[in-house]
Parts: structure tokens; sequence; C-alpha cells
């Protein structure tokens, strides 16, 4: 009876979860095209780049994921890095990056800094050292190239005594899609590249990955409105004890029309693009992706104030009176017009 009990468990149990061993196996890299796999890496940042043979890794994770990414890499057949970068100095993107460097031979190692106060940045700069490579702290505008995609480091473009603000912010472009890389980037970080690089740049992109695992501190709604991505990707763990990701991020990037890669609920997130189209694919074969609701148009509408010459959000507290009100479809308009931004609500 307890035999048959069980059998009837057993059974029962492998319908409600059928085997989903080849779901776990990460796609391989294409010949052609670029490929990113944002690696789960728990509460912290991961992402490999693949690109006509060539091979970047941005962040590698705390210091115990570091055995994870090489295996994840060996399992990709990297055999070789282009470019490793650490995006900052924070141990959930500088931590698991030694071990990486301890494996594979790599060609450059880009940081914003070229030494911090923690083991974990010691043994970074001492690996890449046993390879006979100096950190390259790179200037906002420097270029280069993975295979036959063209990696511009944007920021930072200005000093910051936090070091969040400091992330090097990578813009990957292949053909026609664009992929933005932000580390742990807050809303002055944002707002200082913005004007850095002046009303004229297209900051348009396709996959966005998001600044500080969904943080409130990040993600504004004027770098949402300049990037107006098609794809969000957010690196974070279920139940972290930041409460990342925060509903206000989540809600601005749902008003951009972004739909929201999660690697806590989808693990491993893998994005490939021929130049032109890009599709996406993830390991946990019982979750989905969260379509973007299309974004209301009156959410969008920013409202200016014909007397202060300041524009709003529709939820902001001081929103002109009627009479004193122009009403403007996006951000590029109200700033051609001669409007700036309100402080409060236009972050
Ligand atoms: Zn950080
Ligand atoms: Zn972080
Ligand atoms: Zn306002």
């Amino acid at each position: 009876m307890r035999k048959l009990l069980l059998y009837l468990l057993a059974t029962l149990l492998s319908l409600l979860f059928p085997s989903t061993e080849n779901q776990h196996t990460p796609p391989a890299f294409a010949d052609t095209g670029l490929t990113v796999h944002f690696i789960d890496v728990g509460q912290a940042d991961c992402a490999l780049v693949g690109c006509g043979g060539e091979y970047m890794l941005i962040d590698g994770g705390n210091v115990d994921d570091g055995r994870l990414v090489v295996s994840y890499l060996k399992q990709m057949g990297v055999e070789r890095l282009s470019c490793v970068v650490c995006s900052h100095a924070h141990e959930d993107h500088a931590g698991g990056l030694s071990a990486v460097l301890a494996v594979f031979d790599t060609e450059q190692v880009y940081a914003p800094v070229e030494e911090a106060p923690a083991d974990y940045f010691d043994d970074l700069v001492r690996y890449a050292g046993k390879q006979g490579l100096a950190i390259t702290v790179p200037e906002p505008g420097h270029r280069f190239f993975l295979g036959d995609a063209a990696v511009t480091v944007l920021g930072p473009t200005r000093d910051y005594e936090e070091a969040n603000n400091t992330s090097l912010i990578l813009k990957l472009c292949y053909g026609e899609s664009d992929f933005l890389f932000t580390g742990d980037m807050e809303i002055p970080g944002e707002s200082d590249l913005l004007d850095h690089w002046g009303p004229d740049f297209d900051w348009n992109v396709e996959v966005l990955k998001v600044g500080h695992h969904g943080s409130e501190t990040s993600t504004g709604y004027r770098f949402l409105y300049e990037t107006n991505p098609d794809y969000a990707v957010i690196s974070v763990e279920r139940g972290n004890p930041y409460g990342h990701p925060h509903q206000e991020p989540l809600s601005r990037l749902r008003d951009a029309g972004a739909i929201l890669f999660r690697t806590d609920r989808l693990g491993h997130i893998y994005a490939h693009t021929d130049g032109s189209t890009i599709t996406f694919s993830w390991e946990n074969p019982y979750a989905e992706p969260e379509d973007a609701i299309p974004a209301d148009p009156a959410m969008k509408r920013l409202y200016g104030n014909k007397k202060t010459l300041k524009f709003h959000r529709h939820t902001c507290s001081s929103l002109p009176s009627e009479k004193n009100q122009v009403e403007f479809t996006d951000y590029d308009d109200a700033i051609a017009a001669g409007y700036s931004p309100c402080g409060s609500c236009m972050e």
C-alpha cells in the first residue's frame, strides 16, 4: 500500500513538474550575430557577451560566485577573454572576477579605479598582474570592438564619492541593436551622463541592463525617456534584503513600455541579435517575462507651466493650473520649446 502511494505521488510529481534537463543548458553561442548571457548570480551582476568568436565579461558576481562563473564560461566553450569589465568596485560586481582572471587568458581589464580598499579588489588587481595586465581606466568616449560589435564607454563623466555612480557605462552596438550596461549608476549619474553628451546624442537603445538591481535610486524618468528601451533586464535575487527591485522603477519601466526580464524569476537570461531582430530565451521554463502594459499616452504626456517654463509629469503635486498649462507629447518636444524638467517629478 505504501509503495503504491509513493508510486502515485511520484507520478503526480512528474506530471506537475516535468523533466527540465534541456532547459537548464544555456544555448551555445552562435557563429554569427551578437549574444549576451545575463548569468544569474543572485543579488549581483554578471554578463557574458560573445561576438565573432570573441568574448567580454561584464562583472563577475560576488566572491562566492567565482566558481559558478568560471564553470559557466568553460561550459560555453570560452577559452580566452578579449575583455573583462569591472563596472565598479563593489563586491557584487567585482568579487567573482579574480577567479575568472585566475583561469582565463585575458587581453584587457577595465575598471573605473586602479585600486580600492577591499580584499576582493586587491585580488582582482593581483590576478590581472599575474597575466601581465594593469587595470585600464577608460575615458568617456573610449571605443573598442568585440568581433563586429562596437563597444563605447559613455561614463562615468565625473568623479564621485560614492562607488555606484562611478560605474562604467557601456553601449554595445551590433547592426541596429543597441545594449546599454549601467552597472549600479544612480539618478545623479544618469543626469550627469545625459548632460555631458548633450541633446543630440542618440541614446535610444533596445536593451537596458537596469541600474543597481532595480533600486529606486536608479532608472529615473529622464533617463528612461532618453534611452527608451524595448527590453529591460534586472539582475536581482528573490527575497534580497534591500527589497530590490523597488516598485517605483518597475512602474517607470512599464510607463516606458519596456518588457521586463528578471533573473530572480527567469534564471539565466539569453539575448541574441542578428543586427536587426533581438530574440530572448531564459533558463526557468515555468516563468515568463513581464509583458509591458502598452504605455498609456496619458501617462507619457508632460505638462509645461507657461509662467515658470518647467514641465511636469501628470502625477506631480505642483502641476500648473489649466490656464497656465501647455501639453507636450514627449521630453524632447518640451526641451525644444525652451522648457526645463521639474526637479521633483522629472528626475
Ligand atoms: Zn554597487
Ligand atoms: Zn550592485
Ligand atoms: Zn513636477
